[in-house]
C-alpha cells in the first residue's frame, strides 16, 4: 500500500500564492517522489484548477477538494458538487474534517451522506475522524471513533474498492496546536480503526489507508509513517510552504 502524503491548505492562499507553492512542490518533490508514496494537495476551490494543471503530468501527484455537497447540482447556494471538483481536476475529496464538524456544525449523518455520495461520484474520499480533548479526558476515544466510522461509512457499499476510501485519524486537540499524539496513542487509535474497518468491510478493511493528522511536520513525519497501521499523513500548517511540505513528503522512515 502506497503512503498517502496529503496537504490540507484550508482557507489559505490566493490563486498566485497557491500557484507558487504548487510550483515549489513540483520542483522539490516532482522528480524524486519515492515509488511507495503518493502526494495529494487539497487547495481552496478557487485554486484547484491551477494546482491540478501543474500536477497533471507528474506521477503520483494529485489534487482534491476540501469539501463538497451531496447533490450533483441545484439550489444549494455556496456549495460545490463532486462533479465540479472532478471538472477542476480533483481526484480526491475530504469529509468529516473536525473544522467542518465543530465550526460548521456538520453531523455524523450528513458526513455519512457526503462520504457515500462522493464515492458514488467517483472521488476517492478521505473520511476524517477523531476525539476532542474533552472526550479524551473522559476515556471515550474508542466510543467516538466507532460512532464516527459507523455513521460515516454507513451508506457506502461493503464491496467498495479499498483504494476509493481512506480514513484520517485526527485527534482534535492535536490539530494546529503543535501537540502531536504520542506514538503509543497513534498506534492504539489506528489499530482500533483497522479492527473496525475489518468488521465493516471484511478482509478489504486491511487494504484501506489510515492516515494520521495533527501537528505533523518534517521533524516528526518519518517516525509517524513508520508506525503500525499508519498509511500516510494529513498535514495542515506545515503543508503551506513548499519546502516544508516537500520535506514531509520525502521524509525517511
Ligand atoms: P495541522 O492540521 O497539521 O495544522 O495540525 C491538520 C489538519 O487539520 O488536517
Amino acid at each position: 500500500m502506497k503512503k498517502l502524503m496529503a496537504a490540507n491548505w484550508k482557507m489559505f492562499k490566493t490563486w498566485d500564492e497557491a500557484q507558487t507553492t504548487a510550483r515549489e512542490i513540483v520542483e522539490m518533490a516532482g522528480a524524486v517522489l519515492p515509488e511507495d508514496r503518493e502526494l495529494l494537495v487539497l487547495p481552496p476551490f478557487t485554486s484547484l484548477r491551477g494546482v491540478s494543471k501543474q500536477f497533471k503530468s507528474i506521477k503520483g501527484f494529485s489534487t482534491g477538494g476540501q469539501n463538497f455537497y451531496c447533490e450533483e447540482e441545484g439550489a444549494f447556494t455556496g456549495e460545490i458538487s463532486p462533479r465540479m471538483l472532478t471538472d477542476a481536476g480533483a481526484a480526491y475529496g475530504l469529509t468529516g474534517h473536525s473544522e467542518r464538524r465543530h465550526i460548521m456544525g456538520e453531523s455524523d449523518t450528513l458526513i455519512g451522506r457526503k462520504t457515500a455520495y462522493g464515492v458514488q461520484s467517483g472521488l476517492k474520499i478521505i473520511l476524517c475522524v477523531g476525539e476532542t480533548d474533552d472526550e479524551r479526558e473522559k476515556n471515550q476515544i474508542e466510543v467516538v471513533l466507532k460512532r464516527q466510522l459507523d455513521l460515516g461509512l454507513e451508506k457506502i457499499s461493503r464491496k467498495i474498492s479499498p483504494e476509493n476510501i481512506s480514513i484520517a485519524y485526527e485527534p482534535v486537540w492535536a490539530i494546529g496546536t503543535g501537540k502531536v499524539a504520542g506514538e503509543a496513542e497513534i498506534v492504539a487509535a489506528h489499530t482500533f480503526i483497522r479492527k473496525t474497518l475489518i468488521s465493516i468491510f471484511g478482509n478489504n478493511g486491511n487494504k484501506i489507508r489510515v492516515l494520521y493528522g495533527g501537528s505533523v511536520k518534517s521533524s516528526n513525519c518519518g517516525k509517524i509513517i513508520a508506525l503500525d497501521n499508519v498509511d500516510g499523513v494529513l498535514v495542515g500548517g506545515a503543508s503551506l510552504h513548499g519546502e516544508s511540505f516537500s520535506e514531509i513528503v520525502l521524509a525517511k522512515r
